[in-house]
């Protein structure tokens, strides 16, 4: 077992790799490398340190991870270790990278440098700049003209702060003049024009959309031309130290301000179909920026949602936009990640077909879209004649599908997609051919969840811990299973500490004792957490961990009700138990005297 993350920071320091696991949505981390299921509150998996056919691999939001088969636990960056071989270092960067957090400089464990923490406040500023001037243009002004022809709102330009570029070569610049000029060129709003010797404002007469990483701050800028003669079109911030065009989704920050995990995320081409589309009450749109969406940007998607849907314009550039997007996708697929594919009608964008149909419309196609595994035909075909012509053609066919199929790193994903490509062929190709691996040292292909190749002898032995038995007894399992199910009642908890004290005093050892001593002296607020804090007993944890699994049928409806019974049902408990040592006492008492009575 690799050394825990906790004893080790590297040059990375404590703080950064706190943060790094303070953000990190675990369960959605790990799920690029098992199948993670969701159990209640929790997300477990099948163990992979141990063979197993049951999940009892249970992943905490910060990445950490337990298996109460074998044992195994540790946090997100021992799982890396473990799991594929890498090194701390490469864990980290691994993890830092998925965040898209840079890394800490080698010395200082800071997040971020600063220089970044520099330009982060310059382009706020520049973003403030951009506002100013729309608030100030005229009513008449070509701006303000603009954005009433394209039907955008006070709302939308509020909430994706929209501003503008004045048409001119210094308005940025001398708003700045007390700014180094260097800063504001490696945050790319100005432009150092080495052959002219000039230093201008990068962004002139254009309609300015902020680009704000997850975390709000403004890292970019995408400008859009008021003059349809002027090209290019759009102009994006190029890469500097705090922007990754590659990583970054254009209404990434404000899609999750509506939800904080939408249930599906459309991804569109352009800022302006973002815009509408959320102004039209449909918030879950992001863009890529630039032309083309890759491996980053659909592990960043997933990492919020469970279904991406691709919607493109029906002409040929969305067509070949769709597959890239597809390529792409197929690496972060999974039985829970699903992608689908729209096309408009040619000639419309999500922004016009929007504003022409309406949001139902809108919203129905995108119910409707097509399932990745039909799609990746499609495009493969790229024709609806699936009677191959002449055998080179099926050839080629076949070993692009073969290309492709190899992309997905999904076992079982991948025999969905080789299904519905020996589908075409229902003679002569089949999907042992179509899964094949490309060179013989590869591993050949095993369904994964198919159970029957497991040894079922390899299961754990069982062991019952002394909790374990006295779990036969129904009504400390009901109070413990109460007491566990419902996290929302534990701050309450904490002004009944005289019945606790109680508790104490008749049942010190009790499983309900414990539980509720527990989350009294660690503040706890999880499942996760409590069970955690019972890691040096892993038997009794194990214990909680089932009973916690069989009782998420009995969801908690009511906090002030539930707190009420497991109040009672402890004063009932205690009374019990306290009548039990009176009787004890007394009996004692009775044979004390007895004893000095025969004794006299
Ligand atoms: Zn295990």
């Amino acid at each position: 077992m690799a050394e825990p993350a906790t004893n080790r920071t590297g040059y990375f320091g404590r703080e950064f790799l706190d943060q790094l696991t303070q953000r990190i949505d675990g369960p959605a981390f790990l799920s690029r490398f098992l199948k993670v299921e969701k159990s209640g509150d929790r997300y477990r998996a099948v163990c992979p340190f141990h063979k197993d056919s049951k999940p009892s691999f249970y992943i905490r939001n910060d990445g950490s991870f337990y298996c109460f088969g074998c044992q195994k636990n540790g946090s997100v960056f021992n799982f890396l270790m473990e799991h594929n071989g890498d090194s701390f270092p490469d864990a980290v960067k691994e993890v830092a990278q998925f965040l898209g957090v840079p890394l800490p400089e080698r010395r200082g464990g800071n997040e971020l440098t600063e220089e970044q923490r520099a330009l982060l406040d310059v382009l706020d500023k520049s973003a403030s700049f951009f506002r100013q001037q729309l608030e100030q243009a005229g009513r008449d002004s070509t701006v303000k003209r603009y954005l009433q022809k394209r039907g955008i709102d006070r709302t939308a330009v509020a909430r994706f702060q929209i501003g503008f570029a004045p048409n001119s070569w210094t308005g940025l610049k001398d708003h700045f003049s007390d700014t180094s000029e260097q800063l504001l060129i490696d945050a790319d709003v100005l432009v150092n024009n080495t052959e002219r010797n000039s230093i201008y404002d990068r962004y002139r007469n254009r309609l300015i959309f902020p680009i704000r990483n997850r975390q709000g701050n403004v890292v970019g800028f995408g400008g859009r031309v008021l003059d349809e003669d002027v090209e290019p079109k759009y102009l994006n911030t190029k890469q500097t130290k705090v922007f990754s065009k590659s990583r970054e989704l254009y209404g990434m920050f404000e899609a999750l301000q509506s939800a904080r995990r939408p249930e599906r995320l459309i991804l569109v081409e352009g800022y302006m179909d973002v815009v509408a589309l959320a102004q039209n009450g449909i918030p879950n749109a992001v863009a890529a920026l630039g032309t083309a969406s890759n491996d980053a940007h659909f592990q960043t998607m997933f990492w919020f949602t469970n279904e991406v849907v691709c919607c493109f314009d029906g002409d040929d550039a969305g067509r070949t936009a769709a597959k890239r997007a597809l390529e792409s996708a197929l690496a972060a697929l999974t039985d829970e990640k699903s992608v689908k594919f729209v096309f408009l009608p040619d000639g419309e964008d999500p922004d016009s077909f929007v504003r022409a149909n309406g949001t139902k419309t809108f919203q129905d196609l995108i119910d409707n879209a097509q399932h990745v595994a039909d799609y990746f035909v499609d495009t493969l075909l790229e024709t609806n004649d699936r009677s191959f012509s002449s055998i080179e053609q099926k050839a080629k066919f076949v070993d692009r599908a073969k290309a492709l199929i190899r992309g997905v790193k999904h076992d079982s994903f991948r025999a969905i997609l080789a299904q519905e490509v020996a589908r075409c062929f229902p003679d002569d190709v089949n999907m042992e051919q179509l899964l094949a691996p490309a060179s013989p040292d590869q591993e050949p292909f095993v369904p994964p969840f198919d159970e029957s190749h497991m040894d079922e002898r390899q299961e754990p032995e069982p062991v019952v811990s002394q909790f374990g038995r006295s779990l036969e007894n129904i009504k400390t399992k009901q109070r413990v299973s109460t007491l566990l199910c419902a996290p929302r009642i534990w701050g309450s908890l904490s002004i009944h500490r005289d019945l606790l004290r109680r508790l104490t005093n008749v049942a010190k050892d009790h499983p309900m004792t414990r539980v509720w001593s527990a989350i009294d002296r660690h503040r706890l607020t999880t499942v996760d957490g409590l069970i955690a804090s019972f890691q040096d007993d892993k038997l009794f944890a194990r214990d909680l961990n089932e009973i916690y699994d069989s009782s998420n049928a009995q969801a908690m409806e009511d906090p002030e009700e539930t707190l009420q019974q497991f109040l009672d049902s402890v004063e009932s408990f205690i009374t019990t138990e306290e009548a039990e040592v009176e009787r004890k006492t007394q009996r004692k008492r009775l044979s004390r005297a007895r004893d000095d009575k025969e004794g006299t």
